[in-house]
């Protein structure tokens, strides 16, 4: 792992609060009728927990599940190969799925899994991501909810990592290398 700090703050706790509340908004408003949440493991969790409690304000009761993929190793770039360690255990047949990850980058994870769960019958496969780092594509793939955008910087906090590390920050904060 590289020498690097953590120190400089992106996005606050609060920032993201309102964000999520509002994300959450827009998705409810589109009311989808048989609706599975659907994270992608590690990095989502602490936005999909949010999530979660927020359509308690809606009164919406989602299914939820999870799929773990392979991950970055303990690199900063990614290898735009995808692989499936653990795949998802709920019906989704005819379901509304909301697929959610923490970042968007190249686009590889999201392009990959939503064509996964497409084929396993799902009506409808929506994507949200809180954070979306656009210059970064090197597919053609945007978010149906993307929270904020980053520029091509490294990030962590509020579930995203550098080598297992921070996902418990409650901010989005910038790494800086300082080698
Ligand atoms: P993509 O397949 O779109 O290139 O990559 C998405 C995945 O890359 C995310 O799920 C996330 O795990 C990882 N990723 C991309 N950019 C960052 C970043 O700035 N910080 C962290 N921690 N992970 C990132
Ligand atoms: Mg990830």
């Amino acid at each position: 792992m590289r020498a690097h700090d953590v120190k400089e703050i992106l996005i606050d706790k609060a920032t993201i609060a309102r964000r999520v509340d509002g994300l959450v908004d827009d998705i409810a408003a589109e009311s989808p009728g048989n609706l599975v949440v659907v994270g992608i493991l590690k990095g989502s969790f602490m936005f999909l927990a949010d999530l979660m409690r927020s359509f308690y304000r809606h009164d919406v009761h989602p299914r939820i599940d999870f799929l773990t993929l392979s991950s970055y190793g303990s690199g900063t770039s990614s290898s735009g190969k995808v692989e499936i360690i653990h795949d998802i255990r709920e019906e989704i047949v005819g379901a509304d799925v909301l697929l959610v990850d923490d970042i968007l980058d190249t686009g590889h994870t999201l392009a990959f899994t939503k064509k996964l769960l497409s084929g396993y019958g799902a009506r409808s496969v929506r994507t949200c991501v809180l954070l979306d780092k656009k210059a970064h594509r090197t597919i053609e793939f945007e978010a149906d909810y993307a929270g904020f955008l980053v520029d091509d910087h490294f990030v962590v906090g509020y579930g995203l990592d550098y080598n297992n590390l921070y996902r418990e920050l409650p901010h989005i904060a910038k790494v800086r290398f300082l080698d």
